[in-house]
C-alpha cells in the first residue's frame, strides 16, 4: 500500500484541528444505527471445540438467518453439511453445534441480510485457514506447538527506550541466492543457524545475532490477501498491507499453504528461534483497513458494522486503500484488543506496530496497551501517529503522534527527525542535516531529546511538530529510514547524486549516529547496515525480488559500515546514558552547547552529564558535523577517550584520548567522547 503522502497529510489535517478540545465527540448520523447493537467478545466467537463436540458462534445481530457450511478440504468440493444457526437477541450472535469434533474440516459461514444471501466467508476470527484464507479450517493448536514451546519466553525490556527496532520482510532476508538461507522466503528462515554468504560471513538470525539488534519487527504477517498462496511458483512479493484474516498466518511464508498447520507451526518456530538468540518479535499488525470493501470478512458478517462510513454511507478512506475500519465501536475495539492478545498468547508475539494507528481512537489504543501489559509487560506498542486521509473520527480522538501523551504505554514513530537529518521523504533530491543541508538543526534536536520539553529546544523552529508532544522518551521511535519510501542507500543516492558511495556511507554513518544515541527507541529498516538497496524503487509494495531481497554479498564488501552498525549498537545498549526513561532526566542531564546555526550551520553539540541514567561514564560528549567540510567545536578541557571520529566507533572508548580544546570534526561524521572516570 502506498503510504507516501501520510505525513503531509496528517500535518495538514492536524493544523486544521488536532488539538482543540471543543468538538463534541457526538456520533455521526450513520453511527446512530449501530447504538443499540449487542456486542459479543467471549472466547468461544466462531468456533469451540471440546467434549461435547464442536460449537460455532457468529456474531451478526441484523442477520436474518445464518448457516455454517462444513467442507472435507480448504477450497473446491461441495459442502458435506449446511447447519442453521439459532439466534440470541441478547449477545447477536448466532449459534450451531456438531456432536463430533471436526478437527481436520473446513467452514464457512453465510448470513442473510436484507433479503439476500451474501457469499460465503470464513468470518472474522479465522485462527486457522486453508489456501488462500477462503475457508477457515478446524485444528488443535495444541499439535501446532514446537517442542519446548511452554517454556518459551521473549526478552525481558525493562524499558522501551531499551529496545533496538529491525524492520524485515521475510523474502527480503532470504530469498537472494547469497543468503544461504534453504527455506527461503519462509517463517523458517530464520530458524536455520550458522547459514553464511558466499564470503562466509553470517546472514540470516546468526547475522541478527551478531549486530546486536534485540527485537525484529517482522512485516505484516497475518494471512494476506494478494499473494496466492495456490501458486508458489510466481515467486509473488507482496509487504502484506491488505489483510483478509487477522487471526491467522500468511500461507505463502509457511512451506504448505494447503495445510493449515503448517503456517501456525512454521510462525511459532521463527518466533521460538529468535526467542532463543534472546531477540523478541514484533508484528506489523494493519487493523486500519481491510482488503476488499463489501467482500471484506467484516462485511459477509455484519455488513455496515466495523467500516467508518461518511453520513451518505459511503465508505470513508482515512487509509488510502479505499476503507478504513471503525474501532470507536464496540465490537471493533474488542476484535482488535481480543487479537492482539491471541497474538501475544498463542504466538508469544513481544510487540506490535500498529500501521496507520491514527485511524484508531484512543480509547481502543489504550486498552490494547493496557490489556497487553497483564499478559506480558514486556510487550512494546507503537504505532504511525497519523492517517493516510481524511476520518469521520474526531481528530482529538484520533491517535495521533501530537496526542501520544493521552495515551499509556504507546510509543510513535518521529517524522521530526526522520524528514531533518535524511531529508524529506515526498522529495528524493532533498538533503537533510546529514547530508548538508541547513537549516534542520532545531527539528534534529527535538528527535534527540525525543519530542519532550527542553529548555534549550525551541519548538517554534520545528518543521513538522510545534510543541513537545512525548511526555516521555518511551514515547518515541527514533528512525531515518523503513521500508516505505526511499530506504537510506537509495535516498543518498538520489539525493548526493555528485557524490561516491564512500561518502555516501559517511552520511550514513552520521544519520544512524544521530538516531542510535539519541533519547527514545531506535529504529533500522533491514539490510542498511550493509548498504543494501532497493534500486531506488520508493514503493516497492509489489516490486518483484530482483528490487526487494537483500543481497548478502554486500556485507563482505561493506564490512566496514557493518562493523560501524554494530559498535553503535553496542555503545547504546552498554550506557543507558543514551536511554534516559523520563523527560526530567533528559531536560537536567543532556545539555547542548551553544552554537549559532546561522553562522555555523550543520553542527550540533552536546553532552550527557553526571552519569545520566546511572551511566558508568562520568560525561558523554556527543557532536555531529553534517556538513561537506571539516568543523570545529571548542570541547570543554578534561581527560577525554575517544568513542567515534570520522567514521569509526569504539563502545570501549579505545579510538584515543584528547584533552579537549578546539577539535575538528571531519564531513559528514560524528564525535563522540567520553570522561569515563568516577
Ligand atoms: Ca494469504
Amino acid at each position: 500500500m502506498n503510504k507516501s503522502f501520510v505525513s503531509a497529510m496528517a500535518l495538514s489535517i492536524l493544523s486544521a484541528a488536532a488539538l482543540s478540545s471543543s468538538t463534541a465527540l457526538a456520533q455521526s448520523a450513520y453511527d446512530q444505527q449501530f447504538v443499540n447493537y449487542p456486542t459479543y467478545s467471549g472466547a468461544d466467537l466462531e468456533l469451540s471445540v471440546d467434549n461435547s463436540g464442536t460449537h460455532f458462534r457468529l456474531w451478526s445481530p441484523k442477520a436474518q438467518q445464518a448457516v455454517v457450511l462444513i467442507y472435507n478440504t480448504g477450497h473446491g468440493g461441495d459442502a458435506i453439511e449446511n447447519i442453521k444457526m439459532d439466534f440470541d437477541p441478547a449477545t447477536g450472535t448466532w449459534s450451531a453445534s456438531s456432536p463430533d469434533k471436526l478437527y481436520g474440516k473446513f467452514y464457512t459461514f453465510r448470513v442473510l441480510y436484507d433479503g439476500k444471501w451474501l457469499d460465503e466467508t470464513p468470518g472474522v476470527w479465522a485462527k486457522a485457514v486453508g489456501v488462500n484464507g477462503n475457508r477457515a479450517a478446524i485444528v488443535n493448536l495444541d499439535n501446532t506447538d514446537p517442542n519446548g514451546w511452554n517454556a518459551d519466553k521473549g526478552p525481558k525490556v525493562d524499558n522501551f527506550s531499551d529496545v533496538i527496532v529491525y524492520e524485515m520482510h521475510h523474502r527480503d532476508m532470504s530469498m537472494h541466492p547469497s543468503s544461504g538461507i534453504a527455506n527461503k522466503g519462509k517463517f523458517l528462515a530464520l530458524t536455520e543457524p550458522s547459514t553464511t554468504s558466499p564470503q562466509g560471513l553470517a546472514t540470516g538470525i546468526d547475522h541478527l545475532k551478531e549486530l546486536g539488534v534485540t527485537h525484529v519487527h517482522i512485516l505484516p504477517s497475518y494471512d494476506y490477501n494478494s499473494v496466492d498462496e495456490a501458486n508458489p511458483q510466481f515467486n509473488q512479493y507482496n509487504w502484506g498491507y491488505d489483510p483478509l484474516n487477522y487471526n491467522a498466518p500468511e500461507g505463502s511464508y509457511s512451506t504448505n499453504p494447503n495445510d493449515p498447520e503448517s503456517r501456525i507451526r512454521e510462525m511459532k518456530e521463527m518466533v521460538k528461534a529468535l526467542h532463543d538468540a534472546g531477540i523478541g518479535v514484533i508484528m506489523d499488525v494493519v487493523y486500519n483497513h481491510t482488503a476488499d470493501n463489501d467482500g471484506s470478512n467484516f462485511n459477509l458478517t455484519a455488513p455496515g458494522y466495523y467500516h467508518r462510513h461518511w453520513d451518505d454511507g459511503k465508505y470513508s478512506d482515512a487509509s488510502g486503500c479505499g476503507n478504513e475500519t471503525a474501532s470507536d465501536r464496540l465490537q471493533m475495539r474488542d476484535f482488535i484488543v481480543n487479537s492482539v492478545k491471541y497474538w501475544a498468547d498463542e504466538y508469544h508475539i513481544d510487540g506490535f506496530r500498529f500501521d496507520l494507528m491514527a485511524i484508531h481512537d484512543i480509547d481502543t489504543m489504550n486498552e490494547v496497551a493496557a490489556e497487553l501489559k497483564k499478559i506480558n509487560p514486556s510487550i512494546f506498542v507503537y504505532g504511525e501517529g497519523w492517517t493516510a486521509g481524511d476520518s469521520p473520527l474526531a481528530p482529538e480522538r484520533r491517535a495521533l503522534k501530537e496526542n501520544v501523551s493521552k495515551m499509556t504505554d504507546i510509543a510513535v514513530f518521529s517524522d521530526d527527525i526522520r524528514d531533518a537529518v535524511k531529508g524529506h521523504y515526498t522529495n528524493a533530491a532533498d538533503r537533510g542535516f546529514a547530508t548538508g543541508k541547513p537549516g534542520q538543526e532545531e527539528t534534529v534536536k527535538i528527535g534527540i531529546v525525543a519530542a519532550t520539553a527542553h529548555p534549550q529546544v525551541d519548538y517554534t523552529k520545528g518543521n513538522n511538530s510545534k510543541f513537545p508532544y512525548a511526555k516521555s522518551p518511551e514515547m518515541i521511535v527514533n528512525y531515518v529510514s523503513c521500508h516505505d519510501d526511499l530506504m537510506l542507500t537509495d535516498k543518498l543516492r538520489k539525493s548526493m547524486p555528485e557524490e561516491s558511495d564512500s561518502v555516501r556511507q559517511a552520511a550514513a554513518k552520521l544519520a544512524q549516529t544521530i538516531i542510535f544515541t539519541s533519547q527514545g527507541t531506535p529504529f533500522m529498516f533491514a539490510g542498511e547496515e550493509i548498504f543494501r538497496d532497493k534500486q531506488g524503487v520508493h514503493n516497492s509494495y509489489k516490486s518483484p525480488d530482483s528490487i526487494n531481497a537483500i543481497d548478502w554479498n554486500l556485507k563482505a564488501r561493506n564490512i566496514d559500515l557493518f562493523n560501524y552498525y554494530k559498535g553503535l549498537i553496542a555503545l547504546r545498549k552498554n550506557h543507558p546514558a543514551f536511554r534516559m526513561t523520563t523527560a526530567d532526566d533528559i531536560a537536567k542531564h543532556l545539555v547542548f552547547d551553544k552554537i549559532d546555526a546561522a553562522k555555523t550551520p550543520n553542527l550540533i553539540s552536546y553532552s550527557l552529564k553526571d552519569h545520566a541514567n546511572g551511566d558508568e561514564w562520568k560525561e558523554i560528549k556527543v557532536i555531529f558535523n553534517g556538513a561537506d567540510k571539516a568543523q570545529s567545536v571548542k570541547v570543554a578541557k578534561g581527560d577525554w577517550k575517544i568513542v567515534a571520529i570520522d567514521g569509526k566507533i569504539s563502545p570501549d572508548a579505545d579510538l584515543g584520548a584528547t584533552k579537549g580544546g578546539n577539535m575538528t570534526i571531519a564531513p559528514y561524521s560524528a564525535l563522540i567522547l567520553a570522561k569515563t572516570g568516577r
